[in-house]
């Protein structure tokens, strides 16, 4: 077994220069050398259900050319010898605070099981510490060893009964969404004062509207445990897209009929078991799996979207459906049209994995291999969080982040 190999993904990646993308349509063709080439590998396809051989150049940290074995030439070529290409998941539901890590931390413990693009809702931090602890958490996920994205809290406080650090409205929120790591509307938890009317939350949601926070708009995520029949409807009119708080296979499916993406979580609420049944027996096109909730021991002894893989593949769903529900179609509610999937013009965001019925990525790229970003990687683990750390604190936090740098390099050595 190896070791992950990171590199420094930015989470939204600068564009290609006219130069730069001449070189990469040429590169696609198999005329010019590529930065690297993947040989030998059984693609995983999650647009056509398919798997075959192939061997995929990348260049730029985006993939270029899909082809035969022996179509490309590349500066480095790594043979995976029959194993698996699958694309990098996408979280599409979580909460980093509730990890109780730092958005770095919580990479380094997310990208070695695949994971390599994440939706995390800030909401928690928010409540603590509004618009400010936001853009904190924005800037500490900078330079980190995944793409970290975000979503706009919607509901802070999560109810008027509650003494919140903070309380904030849409107004508040919009020069934050002109950030492009912003994905979506966070869960709209207040589903009852959706349902009255309630002007700042109708306002939220409005932040999802096409011209609004955006030009093309963002996806409006929900919240509406165990919420069914008109009410439900007036939810989804309300312009709620998504839910992860389905208890049964019922809910599940009303959910799914009324056009809403089906999020099943299992993470520290699992709902796998009760809501796996409208996956095999309906077929829902707007489905995937989410963490939502995890804790470190989870993480580090279960994994994330890969234990969530295993645990429906052995539950009877189709392995290539278990990973299109973990990246193409997360990717393609926020509208994502550079990852989720293997194609030209995608994030060389990919997965060597051996056995796709024990779904274990033994190696886990994002972007470029990480050996020419070794001092960047160093530098965002010297990166230290920033609210109000006292000068003595400081000192403290770059001593830890010495050892993590230590501990990182030994954990870099292959195993094997
Ligand atoms: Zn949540």
């Amino acid at each position: 077994m190896h070791s992950p190999l990171f590199s420094n993904s930015a989470s939204i990646p600068p564009p290609l220069t006219l130069e730069q993308k001449r070189n990469f349509i040429q590169v696609a063709r198999g005329k010019q050398p590529a930065d690297l080439v993947f040989t030998h590998c059984q693609l995983v396809n999650v647009f056509t259900n398919e798997i075959y051989a192939a061997d995929v150049a990348v260049r730029y940290g985006r993939i270029a050319g899909i082809g035969p074995v022996g179509s490309f030439q590349g500066k480095q070529t790594i043979d995976v010898q029959g194993q698996y290409l699958v694309p990098g998941l996408v979280e599409a539901h979580t909460h980093i605070e509730d990890a109780l890590l730092v958005p770095g931390e919580f990479a380094r413990a997310l990208a070695p099981h695949g994971t390599t693009t994440c939706v995390s809702d800030p909401h928690e931090i928010a409540n603590v510490a509004g618009v400010p602890g936001l853009r904190w958490m924005l800037a500490a996920a900078e330079n980190i060893p995944l793409r970290m994205l975000f979503t706009l809290p919607s509901c802070v406080p999560a109810s008027p009964y509650e003494s919140a650090g903070a309380e904030l409205v849409a107004e508040d929120l919009l020069e934050l969404a002109h950030d492009p790591r912003i994905a979506s509307v966070g869960e709209v938890m207040n589903y009852p004062g959706v349902l009255d009317g309630d002007e700042v939350l109708l306002d939220m949601i409005d932040l999802g509207r096409p011209g609004r926070a955006t030009p093309l708009g963002l996806a409006v995520d929900g919240h509406a445990p165990e919420l069914v029949g008109l009410d439900l409807c007036g939810y989804v009119a309300a312009g709620v897209q998504s839910d992860h708080e389905s208890v049964s296979a019922e809910e599940a499916l009303q959910k799914a009929r009324l056009g809403m993406w089906l999020w099943i979580r299992e993470g520290s609420t699992r709902n796998l078991d009760a809501l796996l049944p409208v996956v095999l027996q309906q077929q829902p096109e707007r489905a995937g799996f989410v963490a939502d909730d995890r804790t470190p021991g989870d993480l580090l002894y279960e994994g994330d979207l890969d234990y969530i893989i295993r645990q429906a593949v052995q539950r009877g769903l189709d392995p290539v459906q278990a990973i299109k529900m973990s990246s193409l179609h997360p990717a393609s509610y926020f509208g994502f049209k550079d990852r989720g999937a293997i194609a030209p013009g995608y994030l060389a965001d990919l997965l060597v994995v051996p056995d796709l019925y024990d779904f274990r990525p033994r190696q886990v790229y994002v972007g470029e291999p990480w050996w020419p970003k070794m001092a960047n990687l160093c530098l965002m683990l010297l990166r230290c969080p920033r609210i109000g750390a006292k000068r003595s604190n400081r000192q403290l936090i770059c001593a830890l982040s010495l050892w993590s740098v230590c501990v990182c390099l030994v954990s870099m050595v292959p195993l094997a």
